[in-house]
């Protein structure tokens, strides 16, 4: 009977061990994430689900690593300071700053195409000869922002220094979407990236979007944990990879359908 008891507790011991293991193991497989899923054209909600191009990237990079994608939708000002875990990283349209490169690694860039937009009432702003919009014209302006982005930090900038838009108040929202719905009630106009401005503005029969003058081209990269070498240099190579077979221009074009310019 002693024996059977035995027999009977090393089986549990070593069904809880490969439990553990197993519970181990699905942790180590798991790639986290982070994101903000109101910046279409690179995250958005569709139904239940965020797809964008940076979704897109998302799983070729689990997929060739052979891990589990968890998403996360997080507010954008979190995703840089919260990446602690070695299995997790921030792909959120998230341009490379010298800030930023405090506070995590980026890989190299995947989207070049980034600059500053102001989202504004059709017919509200008259464009310069360039087909631009001067900051002169955001003077005095109440400009919604996403909170801890670069426009948002471009925004406050140049009206601390008395710059481009001296006077303006930048007004921080969750993402574009929504201060671009606050438009003449909240805020004037809506300073964000270039194809978010422009898929907006598409997807809204009031409203139109174009380009500031004198602001410098941005370009986005994938946050990993600061020193996290190997999965920075795994992700880097599926990079390469994916940008040399065209795929994210296919993905923008496939999550872009609707912007016009
Ligand atoms: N590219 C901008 C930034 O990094 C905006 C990103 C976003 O809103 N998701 O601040």
């Amino acid at each position: 009977m002693k024996k059977i008891l035995v027999i009977l507790l090393i089986i549990v011991f070593a069904c809880s061990l490969f439990v553990l293991s197993a519970c181990e193991k699905d942790k180590k497989t798991v790639l986290y994430v982070y994101t903000e899923s109101g910046f279409p054209p690179f995250e958005y909600s569709k139904g239940d689900e965020i797809v964008g191009v940076d979704i897109e990237i998302a799983k070729a990079i689990a997929k060739e690593l052979g891990m589990e994608l968890v998403v996360r939708d997080v507010m954008f000002d979190s995703i840089v300071s919260g990446i602690n875990e070695d299995n997790a990283i921030g792909l959120a349209g998230i341009t490379i700053t010298p800030d930023r490169e405090q506070a995590v690694d980026f890989s190299i860039p995947y989207f070049g195409d980034a600059i500053q937009y102001v989202i504004y009432p059709k017919g509200a702003l008259e464009l310069n000869d360039e087909l631009m919009i001067e900051g002169d014209l955001l003077k005095n302006k109440v400009l919604g922002v996403q909170t801890g982005t670069t426009g948002d930090n471009i925004v406050q900038v140049e009206v601390k220094e008395g710059g481009l838009f001296a006077g303006a108040t930048a007004k921080g929202y969750d993402n574009a979407l929504i201060a671009a719905d606050d438009i003449g009630s909240g805020c004037d106009y809506v300073v964000i990236d270039r194809l978010t401005a422009l898929q907006i503005a598409a997807a809204n029969n009031n409203l139109e979007a174009s380009q500031i003058a004198g602001l410098d081209a941005e370009s986005y990269g994938i946050a990993v944990k600061k020193g996290n070498k190997v999965l920075l240099n795994a992700i880097n190579w599926i990079l390469h990879n994916l940008l040399e077979e065209g795929k994210i221009d296919q993905w923008l074009e496939e999550h872009s359908e609707s912007i016009e310019e």
